[in-house]
């Protein structure tokens, strides 16, 4: 494609209502242009890349066994009513009526259409299992629209149900989707984690996000940078191999209780700095309320209480931490000063690095005190053991040791096991071997392609543009031409003309900067718009016999040889130079 005849205009400037990079990219780059709030046309670069994760994820899909279809946008309200979803959505849900006054809704997803299908067609154990899955736009009437693609109002998603006669088989195709999700962010070049969503929250139904690392993400989660391993925050845990387990005890902990004068030093900080000691010396104890009672909770002093492993670890008891409501109406507790002696506290839970052989520095459960050598079973008790902290990066991975990371993740992706309530809802029943009627068991698998699309550029920018991976790329090389004002500016249109031929001769998709600008303008556009391979030719370059090859991404120059390397070699062998999409790993 030549530039000259591409629709695209690069803005130099960032748009004003842009918050995250991939948002002011995008729109500066010329692939997208918002149309209404969270609503975009996406122009010829944006769709080209568009259209390659759409490709990536079709073909993972129909390698996974699933069929593609194509399920309607405007969807009748009463399907919504027999599956009690309408109500769940509430204004989520862009609503529209027919001339009839008859309820409609733009899908927001597409359970209740795609089951009545699958019901209205299979009824036996035979027809089973059967997965159906569609590439289609989604609507949702989102609070707050922001980040461009990330959460935008009207988006592109790829949507998978799947149909089985029993959890057993539903395991199957969940594994299935699992798998092929992996490939699909992996050959997008996107670094992400599954993540295992709570159980408790949505009724013992298996599902996982995909969670791509990104600093804009909206969700916080623990990832090790080494094995899969990966978790929300409030369920992640570190190994036990923590090296405060085996810290040596200091002879002097051996020492008894020596209680000492901290006035007005409530706080750890304080504490440490005034007795000389590193905070995580100190013994934590926060409290909680336990069914109305007092708890307490001790980690070390340099780690945070997590409220709600801490709920996990006195179950069924209910555990919440103390509030300022709480202390007011317990007084007599020395808040800042608590100890885990607290005569009042009638459950201790401790994480497994507190036992750690060494004496503590605590509270003296006395207001403006504090105790040191205390040390655990002579000094203190505690009734239950478990992970209580706070991951942060750095901790050791529950699986391999390797440092665990938090960070904050886009959530490209998710798998969910439905079970039969849409099945139940909207009658996909079948009959097995002896006639028996049995709803059928479902899955449903989505992806965001239009927002992984921004979530690649999130991961693969810099401070001069986007670097797109070579699998999502528009074009596989930018082709620029710099002809300059001298006697030979046309010789070196005629060769750039010539490469730009053997290139797409070659098979290689190549955008070709013929336009007539400065260098420093296409060299600018070139670096914003991302291709992977940048190929410059020039009047020097031509006198040498050159052109100049630059990877984007790295930065990495070398220079091609015009006769031996470019232009008189076989297709493969030019591919293999330029460094094509085949010959890339993205
Ligand atoms: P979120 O928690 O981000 O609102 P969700 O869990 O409601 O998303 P799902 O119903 O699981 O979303 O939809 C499947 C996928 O569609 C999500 O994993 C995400 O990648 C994408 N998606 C959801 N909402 C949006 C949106 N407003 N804009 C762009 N993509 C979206
Ligand atoms: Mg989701």
């Amino acid at each position: 494609m030549r530039m000259t005849s591409l629709f695209l205009r690069t803005l130099r400037d960032d748009p004003t209502d842009a918050e995250v990079e991939s948002h002011r990219l995008l729109v500066r780059a010329g692939c997208i242009r918002k149309v209404a709030s969270g609503v975009y046309s996406w122009l010829p670069l944006g769709s080209r890349v568009l259209r390659r994760v759409e490709q990536i994820v079709r073909e993972e899909m129909d390698a996974a066994g699933a069929q593609e279809v194509i399920l309607p946008i405007a969807q009748p309200l009463e399907l919504w009513e027999r599956s009690g979803r309408d109500a769940a959505y509430g204004p989520l849900m862009f609503r529209l009526q027919d001339r009839k006054e008859t309820g409609f809704c733009l899908s927001p997803t597409a359970e209740e259409v795609v089951t009545t299908t699958v019901a209205a067609e299979y009824s036996s154990y035979r027809d089973l299992p059967v997965n159906l899955y569609q590439v289609n736009w989604k609507y949702r009437d989102e609070l707050r629209p922001r980040f461009g693609l990330l959460r935008a109002r009207e988006f592109l998603m790829k949507d998978a149900y799947s149909f089985d006669v029993d959890v057993e088989g539903l395991g199957v195709s969940y594994q299935e989707m699992y798998d092929a999700y992996h490939r699909v962010f992996t050959r997008c070049g996107l670094t992400f984690r599954s993540v295992e969503g709570e159980a408790g929250e949505i009724g013992g139904d298996v599902n996982h996000e995909f969670m791509a690392v990104a600093a804009v993400g909206e969700d916080d989660f623990v990832w090790c940078k080494q094995c899969d391993y990966a978790a929300n925050v409030e369920v992640a845990r570190r190994s036990a191999e923590h090296p405060a387990h085996h810290a040596v005890v200091p002879a002097a902990d051996a020492a008894p209780v020596e209680k000492v004068h901290t006035p007005q030093l409530p706080g750890i900080a304080g504490v440490a700095e005034h007795l000389g000691a590193a905070a995580s010396e100190l013994l934590k104890c926060i409290a909680f309320d336990v069914d109305g009672e007092l708890g307490l909770a001790l980690v070390p002093g340099d780690r945070e209480v997590n409220e709600f492993a801490l709920a996990r670890a006195v179950t069924p008891r209910k555990a919440r931490l103390y509030t300022d409501d709480d202390f007011a109406a317990r007084p007599a507790l020395p808040k800042g000063y608590i100890g885990p002696g607290y005569e009042g506290a009638v459950l201790v839970v401790a994480d497994p690095s507190v036992r750690a052989p060494r004496g503590w520095i605590t509270g003296a459960n006395e207001v403006d005190h504090h105790v040191r050598h205390v040390r655990l079973d002579r000094d203190f008790r505690v009734d239950v053991w478990a992970d209580l902290v706070t991951i942060v990066s750095g901790d050791p991975c529950p699986n391999c040791s390797g440092p665990l990371s938090v960070d904050r993740g886009i959530e490209v992706g998710q798998v969910f096991q439905l079970g039969t309530k849409y099945a139940r809802a909207l009658g996909a029943f079948y009959t097995d071997e002896r006639g028996d009627q049995h709803p059928m068991v479902m899955g449903c698998y989505g992806i965001g392609i239009s927002r992984v699309v921004a979530a690649v550029v999130e991961e693969h920018h810099d401070e001069h543009g986007i670097a797109w991976p070579a699998a999502l790329a528009p074009f596989d090389v930018h082709l620029v031409v710099l002809p300059g004002k001298g006697d030979a500016a046309d010789e070196v249109r005629r060769t750039a003309d010539a490469l730009y031929d053997a290139l797409r001769g070659a098979g290689l998709e190549v955008l070709y900067d013929d336009r007539d600008a400065s260098p420093g303008v296409k060299f600018a556009d070139a670096d914003l718009l991302g291709m992977p391979v940048q190929l410059t030719l020039g009047a020097k370059g031509l006198a040498r016999g050159i052109v100049e090859r630059k990877v984007r991404a790295s930065g990495e120059r070398n220079e091609l040889a015009l006769t031996d390397d470019v232009l008189t070699v076989g297709p493969g062998e030019l591919r293999a130079a330029v460094g094509a999409r085949d010959a890339w790993s993205g």
